[in-house]
């Protein structure tokens, strides 16, 4: 049996607990808010930050980072969904701390013969990481809503969020 096997069957016994129940929940966040957060599987989104289904968006890729495409989800989130804050977190631990830009593009180049286009994003500092995708929220002229943009580092190994400052 695959965890993709194990997933599906999951969902069958979680259907029966909160379906009927919960009823039709609006597709605009209940929270006005909008979080960017790592693919990372020890943050509970959810749990950490108290939200419940319907609070929030959560965007999620490899580090968190504000990608040109977290600027579309974000973008999509903040005008035709009604998002107005954004919270980002990066976290102590980031699997993007134990490589290098350069290092994982010329290992794909010669396992594949391809450069990627994309940048990794890789970082060594969270702190300084979630600083950068603070500011590209901020420079971004598709995301109207700028003003309650907040960035954190969460420690894995704590669960204490940090503040970016
Ligand atoms: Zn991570």
């Amino acid at each position: 049996m695959t965890a993709t096997d194990e997933a599906v069957t999951a969902s069958k016994a979680w259907r029966e607990r909160h379906f009927p129940g919960q009823g039709h929940v609006d597709v605009r966040p209940r929270k006005q808010l909008a979080v960017v957060t790592c693919m990372d599987s020890r943050i509970d989104v959810f749990g950490v930050l108290g939200l419940d289904i319907g609070d929030a968006h959560v965007l999620r890729n490899a580090g968190g980072v504000t990608t040109d495409d977290m600027i579309r989800s974000l973008a999509i989130s903040q005008r035709k969904l009604g998002t107005r804050e954004i919270l980002l977190v990066h976290h102590t631990d980031c699997g993007l701390l134990k490589l290098t830009e350069d290092g994982f593009k010329a290992e794909l180049e010669t396992e594949t013969g391809m450069r990627p286009s994309w940048a990794v994003e890789s970082f060594t500092d969270p702190m300084a990481s979630v600083r950068q995708s603070i500011q590209r929220v901020k420079n971004s002229p598709f995301i109207p809503h700028r003003d309650d943009v907040r960035g954190f580092v969460y420690d894995v190994d704590t669960g204490e969020l940090r503040e970016a400052t």
